[in-house]
């Protein structure tokens, strides 16, 4: 057993103003609401402070991982066994500076897509709506529409594992659908700079409305009902003439719409997206993912790969 506990105080000591919380359950940090304990939690570290953060863990050889707000993750109910830092903050932090912004990591992505409405900055508007940070944004190139994050990234300042600081192009970045280089590399954001594409503010506020409409039509409040957005990626296009398919409509067909597994069950307007009740648990999610994904593959011949990541034993 990794000695956590002795090594809190240490860290402790080191960054005194870091309020790090022992055996805390995860389920307080996704959004899915479910979740085991981690030994240690430290919620929102300065920005500044962040890559002594790493640097210090490192040193004492403690596992740890950053998670933004928690809306593309599924962790197990037993837990995860390292540090968990969660880098997500209800301020917003961006500067503007000519025709580029930087925003900081921990943002929250529909926060900077709202304010680069209010400030004329270019057209962030498909980002409407989308949970979690700007980090886990660029980490898994969120976006909707046929449009993602990473298409008007300019650079990034990326903290490596030794937690060393270090700017970063786009391409070094190697977006791709629902991807970046981050996600294998377990690198982290630490702060973003774009070039958006100009944009009639009236058009982009009206654009802003829609999507919001759009999104309360079609996809569950996760504040009321917890769920991490679509569980499988869209199915890659088989020709450059062919468009992506939804993963939805194979499940639908394949008839996954009204299944359940425990406290899990397919959101009604949407056979991509799981919700959960109150007695769900995250086995559930799995489980009832496993069934959806065997429908896909006995209708279709086709393997669906997951979106939504499972972390821990399941
Ligand atoms: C109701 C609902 C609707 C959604 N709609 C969409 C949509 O339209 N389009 C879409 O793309 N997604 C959608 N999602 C999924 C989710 O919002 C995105 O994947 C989001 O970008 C995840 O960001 P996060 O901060 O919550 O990351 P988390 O879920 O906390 O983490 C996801 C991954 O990113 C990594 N990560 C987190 N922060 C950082 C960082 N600073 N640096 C490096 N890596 C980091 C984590 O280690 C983890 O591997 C939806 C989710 C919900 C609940």
């Amino acid at each position: 057993m990794f000695p956590f506990m002795k090594l809190a105080s240490e860290i402790q000591t080191l960054f005194p103003e870091l309020t790090i919380r022992e055996n805390v359950a995860l389920s307080e940090a996704t959004t899915f609401r479910l979740g085991g304990p981690c030994p240690l939690f430290i919620d929102n570290p300065a920005a500044d402070q962040l890559p002594a953060l790493i640097k210090a863990l490192n040193q004492k050889e403690m596992p740890f991982l950053v998670i933004g707000q928690g809306s593309n993750l599924v962790i197990s109910d037993n837990g995860l066994d390292c540090v968990v830092i969660r880098f997500c903050s209800d301020t917003p932090d961006i500067k503007t500076d000519g025709s580029r912004i930087t925003v900081s990591g921990s943002t929250l992505l529909d926060d900077f897509a709202r304010i680069t409405v209010e400030q004329a900055t270019g057209d962030l508007s498909y980002c409407t709506g989308i949970p979690g940070t700007v980090g886990g944004g660029i980490a898994g190139n969120a976006g909707a529409f046929g449009r993602q994050i990473g298409d008007h990234l300019v650079s990034a300042e990326i903290i490596n594992l030794d937690g060393d600081v270090q700017t970063v192009t786009r391409d070094d970045l190697e977006f791709a659908y629902r991807h970046s280089k981050l996600k294998e590399t377990g690198e982290i954001v630490l702060s973003a700079t774009f070039e958006l594409p100009p944009e009639d503010p009236a058009i982009l506020r009206t654009e802003r409305e829609r999507i919001l409409e759009f999104r309360r039509e079609h996809h569950p409040d996760w504040h009321e009902t917890p769920c991490a957005g679509s569980v499988f990626r869209n199915v890659e296009a088989s020709s450059a003439a062919e468009r992506r398919k939804a993963a939805g409509w194979f499940l639908e067909e394949a008839g996954a719409k009204n299944m359940t597994v425990g406290g899990a069950r397919l959101y009604e307007k949407h056979a991509n997206i799981i919700i959960g009740g109150e007695t769900c648990t995250a086995q559930d999610v799995w489980q009832l993912s496993e069934q959806m994904k065997a429908a896909v593959q006995k209708k279709f011949d086709l393997e669906l790969t997951r979106e939504v990541r499972f972390l821990g034993s399941f």
